[in-house]
């Protein structure tokens, strides 16, 4: 594959602390990156905010409001892991939807495609710019619109289950799964929003956990018991 998009969660960047930084992780993330990046790959990164704040939680303050504190908790997590990318020797660049002064540049295809061209990986952040998604449907659209070949979704749980785990011990793992089974089954892949999206534009997924040791290698090289999400 030459051009993939990694998604990984605000919480997989918190570790056990469950908010914040663990920077341990985080450069062990990057130290994988950089692998793929040495071997010709171009990628894109798409962050979460969870461990700083999830719009839907606060029934106090505007949804709006609540949910650009969600954008901007991942324009800080995508400048913080951009920066541990570039202590291990990549180059980076931060794209946002919207203006954030001199901290990052307007996203754009071009300017992504400008980016990689530099041989640099390239964070998108702030989701899609707008309340009410998710950064899981902003992954499936940058992925759409930079035709990367496919998404790698590194996740806490090692791939997608016909129920839920840790609630139920008989819950058995799919290896290979299509988006019309996740969206019929409403299967926790990503939400239902980023799953149309993906079914719509033929996005394929590979689903596996971000504990593994060095998962995002194995994955790329198929060496991982995670799920395919076809299309
Ligand atoms: N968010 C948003 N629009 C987007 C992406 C994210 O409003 O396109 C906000 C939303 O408040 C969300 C938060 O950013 O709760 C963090 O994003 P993430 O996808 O990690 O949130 P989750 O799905 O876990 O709530």
């Amino acid at each position: 594959m030459s051009r993939v998009l990694l998604k990984l969660s605000g919480e997989a960047l918190a570790g056990d602390k469950k908010t914040g930084f663990d920077e341990p992780i985080v450069t062990a993330v990057a130290k994988q990156v950089k692998q793929l990046v040495d071997d010709g790959v171009e990628v894109g990164i798409v962050i979460g905010g969870g461990n700083f704040w999830r719009g839907r939680t606060s029934e106090t303050i505007d949804r709006t409001k609540a949910d650009q504190i969600g954008m901007l908790a991942t324009v800080m997590n995508c400048i913080y892991v951009s920066e541990i990318f570039r202590s291990v020797g990549m180059k980076t660049s931060v794209l946002t939807p919207f203006a954030c002064g001199s901290f990052t540049d307007l996203f754009s295809k071009d300017t992504a495609n400008r980016n990689f061209a530099h041989g640099k990986v390239v964070f998108f952040a702030g989701g899609t710019g707008h309340p009410y998604f998710s950064t899981d449907t902003a992954t499936v659209l940058r992925a759409v619109e930079i035709e990367a070949e496919c998404i790698l979704l590194a996740k806490a749980i090692d791939g997608v289950y016909d129920s839920d785990p840790k609630t139920n011990p008989k819950a058995v793992k799919y290896e290979e799964v299509t988006i019309q089974e996740v969206i019929d089954k409403q299967l926790a892949v990503v939400d239902m929003t980023a799953s149309i999206l993906c079914m719509e534009n033929k996005m394929p997924m590979l689903v596996f956990g971000l504990n593994e040791e060095n998962s995002i290698v194995k994955a790329m090289k198929g060496e991982i018991n995670g799920t395919r999400v076809t299309v």
